[in-house]
């Protein structure tokens, strides 16, 4: 569906992502390794995926889709398509608003033709003045071929007089504001970069001779590829084809603020996050919840499958027995990710049913990982409730979710978030439950290893979304009338 190239990025209709990147250099056959470690992160965005290969022979080729990584990249007559030692991929989501009309010149990775040669991007995060530079770059003649603030950087490229594709690169990565994990590709050459704040993960592996660039460890681990290390907030990697490794450092040094909801729900559990096992750190969460906000019951329950490891955490600390009162059908998507609120209620019981035998006549203590809209809360209260439940008592391993992100996470407006309109209490009779509790954000970040708390002065992770403190003012959604908690 066409749309508009002036309209604003976080309207209902637009897109706002959750994306994963990955790149593979010198190994026969990169495709296969990017399409292997895309469906490993498949959990990140599950709308489109798109694949840019290159070899000397056929040059570059790209193959885009809708779906699933599975049902697009295993077929052997379009994998063939895509030859070479080099290629990148990209799976993205778009938000509620735009399911459904994103055009396929929305999916990444996007390519751009220079007087040097060829690149192609693929880009995980949000760019907060995209809107700006969109409009300033339309005026100066450049035509959009897409919708995405992604596609600014190759615009921006195209104006660099930088004399090679790294150097044009920088250029236009110090014009972007917000938060990006880019991995990138000419003819001869993987890059990969994150914003200075390092919002989103980007992380570097070894697989044979070659390399590998992966929004998480847990798609490393798919192609039997060694974690090397973290790309560096505000690095950025180039590798040739010979295996030389370049680092560079093109950004104004600024305190790391990785994103803390990385570690409570969007990371897979068997990813590292910053030397720290993502399922280790949700675990803590529920110890620390546990000592938080104890309360006496029967059984120990997740809301799965986010809710697992918080769930054992709290089972462990606060010795009520666990068990699985929820059973997930491994089929469905997940809710937070599901496009209208009519179809979110649907998807609740369709998604997740209650085991009776373990539930009924139990005091029940529901652990899940956020509450965002509330709706799927009630829900599954009702459930817990219709199958014989004495009382529901939920514990959220986050606290509260009162503002938007606007770094690449798809969540909706802020009157939309039911801690931004109700507190705690309120909250609990919404819901209908017999008592709520969410984590403070203290205790978060001791879950997160750190041991000193929040740096209130200068936070250690980005956490707006709890706290309303913003580390990269959103400017295009400030010019739109977004008021920050500052100016509140
Ligand atoms: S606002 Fe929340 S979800 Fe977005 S980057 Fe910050 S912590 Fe992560």
């Amino acid at each position: 569906m066409p749309q508009l190239p002036l309209a604003h990025p976080f309207d209902d209709d637009k897109l706002r992502e959750e994306c994963g990147v990955y790149g593979v250099i010198g190994v026969a056959d990169a495709a296969n390794f990017v399409a292997l470690g895309l469906h490993a992160l498949q959990h990140r965005g599950q709308e489109a995926g798109g694949i840019v290969s290159h070899d000397p022979v056929t040059g570059f080729q790209s193959v885009r889709r809708f779906g699933y990584v599975r049902d697009n990249f295993t077929k052997a007559s379009l994998m063939e398509t895509l030859p070479g030692q080099l290629a990148i991929g990209h799976v993205r989501y778009s938000t509620a608003g735009s399911k459904g009309q994103t055009a396929i010149r929305d999916v990444q990775p996007f390519f751009g033709e220079f007087s040097m040669g060829g690149a192609a991007l693929a880009h995980n995060g949000n760019i907060t003045n995209a809107l700006a530079l969109r409009r300033e770059l339309i005026e100066h003649g450049s035509i959009f071929q897409s919708s995405s603030d992604s596609e600014c950087i190759i615009h921006l490229m195209a104006r660099s007089f930088q004399k090679t594709i790294p150097e044009r690169m920088k250029d236009a990565l110090r014009r972007v504001e917000g938060a990006f994990s880019v991995v990138a590709m000419t003819r001869t050459k993987l890059i990969g970069v994150r914003d200075p704040l390092g919002v989103r993960p980007l992380v570097l592996g070894r697989v044979g001779e070659g390399w590998v660039l992966s929004s998480e460890t847990c798609a490393l681990d798919i192609i039997g590829a060694e974690f090397v290390r973290d790309v560096d907030p505000g690095e950025m990697v180039v590798i040739s084809a010979d295996g030389g490794v370049e680092s560079f450092r093109p950004f104004r040094p600024a305190s790391p603020r990785f994103c803390i909801f990385e570690h409570v729900y969007f990371s897979r559990p068997d990813s590292i996050l910053g030397g720290r096992s993502v399922y280790e750190t949700r675990r803590q969460i529920g110890v620390e919840l546990a000592r938080e906000a104890p309360v006496e019951a029967d059984l120990v329950c997740p809301v799965p499958d986010s809710g697992t490891p918080a769930a054992i955490g709290f089972s462990h600390e606060s010795g009520i027995p666990y068990g699985m009162g929820i059973i997930r059908n491994q089929y469905m998507g997940r809710t937070f990710i599901e496009p209208t609120e009519q179809i979110r209620n649907m998807g609740v019981r369709l998604k997740l049913n209650v085991n009776r035998a373990l539930i009924a006549g139990k005091r029940v203590i529901l652990v899940d990982d956020s509450v965002v809209r509330g709706t799927t809360s009630r829900k599954i209260k009702e459930m817990i409730l219709d199958a014989g439940a004495r009382e529901v008592h939920f514990r959220i391993a986050s606290p509260p979710t009162a503002w938007p992100c606007f770094y690449g996470v798809d969540t909706p407006e802020r009157e939309k978030l039911l801690a931004s309109r109700m507190n705690e209490d309120e909250m609990r009779a919404h819901l209908g439950v017999d008592s709520l509790k969410f984590i403070s954000l203290e205790g978060l970040y001791r879950a997160v290893g750190a041991s000193e708390g929040r740096n209130a002065a200068c936070p250690q992770y980005c956490d707006a979304c709890f706290s309303g403190e913003y580390p990269v003012a959103p400017s295009d959604m400030i010019d739109k009338g977004f008021r920050t908690k500052a100016a509140e």
